[in-house]
Formats: structure tokens, sequence, C-alpha cells
């Protein structure tokens, strides 16, 4: 009984570490998914990368028919560039990541990948080429080594590691008393939001994936923090010649973009790097003059959030 109890115990312990991660999975999916995901076509075939260039070509889409969210969106992120999507609370942005990662097909027109529109290729070679920091990442109950791999679940140890140093995480989670095993999630250590941000800034550059896409990725950081962030994750998208899109609220953060589209009720009204836009004097402009008179007054009473 006692040979038998062990290696039972012992798959009863992988089982119940298995049935945790499936948990954790379909968690992730449900929250991430929304809805479920179009099935793909009987003759898909996996997405071909060759630089990971996107362009959305007269795409219409509504959530619900009596409300168009896009009614002709067309743009062109060259591979390996940085550009960056800005506009009115509510004007489409992230919806432009739910339509790239196929949680919803476009009504109208369509979305190309590497020149191969996306409704006609494998949803799982799709996904694994796009990597993307939302507005709000689920943190599992797990500690934070497993948390950042989920970027990559055959990472090691020491790649987790890499990753959490360049989102400027890494000095924060030294200094926890439990560091790399310092329990996160719901019923966790609470972390700040700028933690978690970094967090899961780490889990997608562990992924490593052709695309990035950053949703409002380091809204809740500090302008110091945010600003060394962003240093390193622009340093490592060129390295790579990662194509990246970047959603801010705060404009300061998409200066360097190599393209700044400007989206208004559901169209583009104006495209071009952050000093075309300032000379076109047109809603970029007006916007970037609001935000930096609301700095002037804000910044002085920012509490930095900095590794030290
Ligand atoms: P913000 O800057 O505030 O994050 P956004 O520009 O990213 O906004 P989206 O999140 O793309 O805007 O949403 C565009 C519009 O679609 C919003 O009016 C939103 O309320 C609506 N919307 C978003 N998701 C859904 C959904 N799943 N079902 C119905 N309407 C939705």
């Amino acid at each position: 009984i006692f040979q038998l109890s062990l290696p039972l115990n012992f798959l009863g312990t992988i089982y119940r570490e298995m049935r945790q991660n499936l948990l954790d999975m379909e968690v992730l999916y449900k929250l991430v998914e929304e809805n479920q995901a179009p099935k793909d076509l009987p003759d898909a075939k996996p997405l071909a990368l060759q630089g990971g260039s996107i362009r959305f070509e007269n795409v219409a889409f509504a959530y619900h028919p009596d409300r168009p969210i896009f009614r002709n969106l067309s743009f062109e992120v060259p591979a390996g560039k940085k550009v960056a999507v800005v506009g009115p609370s509510g004007c489409g942005k992230s919806t432009i990541f739910r339509l790239l990662f196929r949680f919803y097909n476009p009504s109208f027109g369509q979305i190309f990948i590497d020149g191969q529109d996306i409704t006609q290729v494998q949803l799982e070679s799709l996904r694994k080429a796009i990597g993307v920091v939302p507005q709000d990442t689920p943190l599992f109950h797990q500690d934070i080594m497993h948390n950042v791999r989920y970027g990559r679940l055959d990472a090691t140890d020491a790649e987790v590691v890499e990753a959490t140093r360049k989102a400027n995480v890494h000095r924060t989670i030294e200094k926890l008393p439990l560091g790399y095993k310092t329990q996160v999630g719901e019923r966790g250590l609470m972390i700040s939001g700028g933690e978690k941000q970094r967090l899961a800034v780490a889990r997608v550059l562990l992924k490593d994936p052709e695309i990035l896409f950053f949703d409002e990725a380091t809204s809740a950081l500090d302008a110091h923090t945010e600003h060394e962030l962003m240093r390193n994750i622009n340093s490592l998208l060129l390295e790579k010649a990662r194509t990246s899109i970047f959603i801010a609220h705060r404009l300061r953060t998409v200066v360097e973009a190599d393209m700044i589209i400007v989206l208004k009720e559901g169209e583009v009204v104006e495209q071009g790097t952050h000093e075309e836009l300032l000379r076109a004097k047109g809603l970029y402009y007006s916007m970037w003059q609001q935000q930096a008179s609301l700095e002037a007054v804000v910044a002085p009473e920012e509490e930095p959030d900095v590794e030290v």
C-alpha cells in the first residue's frame, strides 16, 4: 500500500497542478476572449510571417448594428515600425486590437498581416504572432515567476528574470520578502497598478512576438518610470525590428513613433509624425496643447514609482 500511495500522491499533486493551470488558462481566455472566436476556414493555412506588416483596408465594424464603430478605416503599419493610435475616449482604439486578434471579424473590408487576409489564416498562428499588453492585465493566484511565465510557458527562470529586468520591475520584485515566489492575483499580495503593468510588459517581452500591441500599457506609471520603461521598450523593438502599435492617452509616450494615427468617430482624421501633426495644427495639435497645459499643473504632484 505504501509503495502504491507514494506515486498516487505524486500523481495527485501533478493532477491538481494541471487542473489549476487549465483553470487559469480558462479564466484567461474568458477574460480576454469576450466572445466566441470565429472558427478557422477549412483550408486555412498558418500565417507566414515576413516582418509583421499590418494593413487595415476599408474596415467597417460595429458591436451593435445601430452603432457603427468604424465605417471605413484604412491604415498601414510597415514591418518593424512603431505606430501610435490616439483619439478621444471610445473612438475605437482598443477595438483595433480586438479585430487584429480576431475576437471579431469586420463586417466589411479586410485586415492583412504580411499580405495575408487574417480571416484566411489559422487563428492559433495569428495569435502566436501578436503579443498584447492590455489595459488591465489579469494576474493569477500564483507566484510572480509563474505569472510572468504565462508569456511563454517553456521559458527558464533566467529568461523570466531577464524579461522583468527589461520591464523595469526586477528590482522591485527582488525587494519583496519572498521575491519571485510572492503570491499575487486575487488572494495574493496587493501590488500597485504600475507594478502590474510592468509584469504585463515582462510577460509580452518573454513571448517576444513579431507584432506587439500596447494598450495604455504604461498609464498607471509616474512620468519618470514611464519614460524609463518606454526607453527600454523602444530600444528592444528597434533592436529586434518588431512591429508595434501603441495606444496612449498621454501623448508624450508617442512622440517618437514612426507614425501617429489620429482617430475620430471611427475614421483616420490625421496621420503623420509628431512634428508633422503639430505643424498641421489639427486635432492632434489641440490634444497636445491641452495635455501640455494639464501636465504643467499636475507634474509637481507626481510620486515617483521608480526602480532604485
Ligand atoms: P478608451 O480610450 O476609453 O479606452 P477606445 O477608443 O479604446 O476607448 P474601444 O474600447 O475600442 O474605445 O470602444 C469603442 C466603442 O465601442 C465604445 O463606445 C465602447 O463602449 C464600445 N464597445 C467596446 N467593447 C464593446 C463590446 N464588447 N460590446 C459593445 N460595445 C463595445
